[in-house]
């Protein structure tokens, strides 16, 4: 709304001098409508992109001295201004914009490119302002992720951002060109790059360190200007056509038999179908051309008379779903969008494999047997995923009667009727049929099975590990189910106990009593420690000081962390020196991500705090969680403020691909400090912080320490 009353008075105001201009013609240049007022006509073209503006940085303003011009102009106010202006300019045309923030407010980088990813943004521009110790220095950047082969068209995107930006500021010392990689500056890239799934570039526009620039940066005209550079860059790069393969054959998303096929790929160069002044065949650069399947680029033929690309699969692809990518260049030199097409390979099945836990239940009325089905196609190969299979029988109850097949299989769950008979279980898939046969009769085995779930989420839970007395195992198939059947010795009824537990649950105990002809069916939920919290959470342990607290503290803080199912990584051994070099070689050779923790201890001197807690400056996430850990410190154990390091030189913070701390603990000359206490305190901050509403339940906690009583006084019988 706004937006549009200032182009009304810019227009009128451009109406009005052009009258004056008549008779005053010399005054006319410096009262001219800015250039940045104007739309051209190309930026039609915006309409129905779906553009992701990223304003750097915000919710940083309690750390005094970060990312501010020299009289103390924010960096995170600049971006987001100029991204507000650029916003207004691209909903004018038409375009829709998401925005990883429209305030002050702290926003992690992975945060940032999961809003692009999940918005299915067809581009993403990251608005920042340079900075540097050099006060002259004033120039136009643009930055793209690693390097040219993987970053195709988000160089095609940083050439038109670049130029619209520059072309705007006219920064004297601007380079022609100006593009970077952001591997120059970081091993791994900037995150926010690297994580985003579409073209993604990032624009230092100028320098806020430069007085000059900081001066004009003040002014709401130039953050317009800046904003309308963009605009424009954008605007070019989207009227010179995305080029892009339809595939034609075999249709995409639908299921094919043969697992050779030939596939046609239609060619578009993006711009005739708008009905420019062209050739008649599509203008794409034929040696630039790559058809991948699955990944893997592929020969292909291209015949020019019918702009048909044909890709003939020689080597069979395996059962299950394919993904095509066509990548083109046209005569403007952009890139083909990135975007798959999909195609099934789902051959007959020849046979189907049934497998059953046993052909004998009680006819209780009660007990079930799980049976499962595999089909196979004509070479011996399981069939795809996702495939309906289809289960009936002649007697008892199926839980299910289509299962999807994962891996070639299906299983289908049988349970016995009150009274005796025989079952013929009979599974299809397409054409093909098996059955087996269950019978219900007396037995003089007991059978004891179940069904094991999470009490919270109410999943199945796999892998769970299940013993009884006398000698009785088992463990959970894929949908939480085990099945035990006894000796057939026993006639007598045992009273026994089944022990039930998995890694991150607390172990459940339950009486039952084992009879023979009979199946005890005990389906149990079992709770998760910390909730859940910390599940496959990635943590990382380390310490720089070779205290034997320091190793008791780690180890203790190790056993709580695994407890609660995180995946926990103690790269620190006492008495080995590792070098700083080698110590991150190490860090980021862990996939994944996750967190770095390195705890130190030392002597705590006069009037210092006796914790130091630092973290990668200006990452809220880190700062929060080291806050949590202190907050529990001050609860618990030592008086400490809660203030956090915002740390530029450690090289485990600075250089690592996780989200990294380092706790320094004081406590080397305190009396009755705990390795284990701190280790705790430490636990309890990590527990806090990973929950999302920052509340550990009081119930919760009190659970977890009588769990950790009843394992120590296990330990030590
Ligand atoms: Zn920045």
């Amino acid at each position: 709304m706004e937006t549009r009353l200032f182009y009304k008075i810019a227009v009128i105001t451009s109406v009005f001098l052009l009258f004056i201009g008549c008779s005053r013609r010399q005054k006319i240049t410096a009262q001219q409508t800015p250039f940045h007022t104007e739309i051209p006509s190309y930026t039609r073209h915006l309409n129905g992109f779906k553009i992701c503006l990223d304003p750097g940085h915000g919710g940083q303003g309690h750390i005094s001295d970060y990312k501010r011009g020299p009289t103390g102009v924010r960096e995170a106010d600049v971006n987001l201004q100029v991204a507000l202006h650029l916003r207004n300019m691209l909903q004018e045309v038409g375009a829709t914009v998401v925005m990883t923030r429209v305030d002050d407010s702290y926003v992690s980088l992975p945060t940032r490119s999961q809003i692009a990813n999940e918005s299915s943004a067809d581009f993403f521009i990251s608005l920042h302002h340079n900075g540097i110790d050099n006060p002259e220095t004033n120039y136009t950047s643009t930055w793209y992720h690693g390097d040219a082969d993987d970053s195709r068209q988000s160089l095609d995107l940083a050439r038109y951002v670049q130029q619209g930006v520059s072309d705007a500021l006219r920064l004297p010392n601007s380079p022609a060109t100006g593009l970077f990689s952001d591997k120059l500056v970081t091993t791994s890239g900037f995150g926010v790059l690297r994580l985003t799934k579409c073209p993604a570039v990032l624009c230092e526009a100028s320098f806020l360190s430069n007085p000059e620039e900081e001066a004009r940066l003040k002014k709401d005209d130039y953050l317009r200007k800046e904003a309308y550079g963009y605009f424009l860059g954008l605007a070019r790069y989207v009227a010179a056509g995305f080029p892009k393969g339809i595939l034609v054959a075999p249709q995409p998303e639908t299921v094919i038999q043969t697992r050779t096929p030939r596939l046609q790929i239609q060619v578009m160069d993006g711009l005739h179908q708008r009905g420019a002044w062209m050739l008649k065949r599509q203008q794409v650069f034929t040696d630039a051309i790559r058809i991948k399947v699955n990944g893997i680029s592929l020969p292909y033929h291209y015949d020019r008379d019918t702009d048909i690309i044909t890709v003939a699969i020689e080597e069979p692809l395996a059962n299950g779903v394919h993904f095509v990518e066509t990548e083109l260049v046209n005569y403007y030199g952009n890139h083909s969008l990135p975007s798959r097409q999909w195609f099934k390979v789902a051959p007959a099945a020849v046979e189907l494999r049934l497998n059953a836990w046993t052909d004998r239940l009680p006819a209780d009325g009660k007990s079930y047997v799980g049976i499962s089905v595999t089909a196979f196609d004509a070479d011996g190969t399981p069939i795809s995923d996702g495939e309906p299979i289809y289960m009936q029988t002649s007697n008892g109850t199926l839980a299910e009667t289509r299962q999807l097949s994962k891996r070639g299989s299906s299983s289908f769950y049988l349970y016995a009727p009150n009274t005796p008979g025989t079952a013929t279980a009979e599974a299809s898939y397409g054409e093909k049929r098996a059955s087996l046969t269950i019978n219900f009769k007396d037995t003089d085995t007991a059978i004891v099975q179940g069904q094991i779930s999470d009490v919270t989420s109410r999943k199945p839970l796999q892998d769970v590990q299940l013993h009884a007395d006398p000698g009785l195992t088992a463990t959970t198939d894929t949908n939480g189910h085990f099945f035990i059947t006894t000796e057939p010795t026993s006639t007598v009824p045992i009273k026994t106990t089944l022990y039930i537990s998995k890694v991150g649950y607390y172990p459940h105990k339950r009486k039952i009593d084992i009879t023979p002809n009979q199946a005890t069916v005990a389906h149990t939920k079992l709770r998760p420690i910390a909730g859940g919290v910390f599940a496959s959470t990635l943590i990382i342990l380390d310490s720089r000081s070779d205290t034997p607290t320091t190793q008791k503290l780690i180890e203790t803080l190790q056993e709580l962390l695994e407890l609660t199912g995180a995946k926990v990584y103690n790269i620190h051994t006492l008495g080995q020196k590792s070098t700083i070099k080698k110590r991150i070689e190490t860090i980021n050779a862990i996939a994944g991500r996750g967190y770095y923790l390195q705890i130190n201890h030392a002597p705590q001197a006069k009037d210092e705090p006796p914790i130091v807690a630092a973290h990668y400056r200006g990452n809220q996430g880190t700062e929060t969680f080291l806050k949590r850990i202190l907050e529990q410190f001050n609860s618990t154990l030592y008086e400490t403020p809660i203030i956090t390091v915002q740390d530029r030189t450690t090289p485990e913070i600075q250089q690592t691909n996780k989200m990294a701390m380092t706790l320094e603990i004081r406590s080397l000359n305190r009396q009755n400090a705990s390795a284990v206490e701190e280790a705790q305190a430490i636990f309890f901050g990590a527990w806090t912080f990973l929950k999302t509403d920052g509340k550990i339940d009081a119930e919760e906690q009190k659970r977890f320490m009588a769990y950790l009583k009843e394992r120590q006084a296990y330990a030590s019988d």
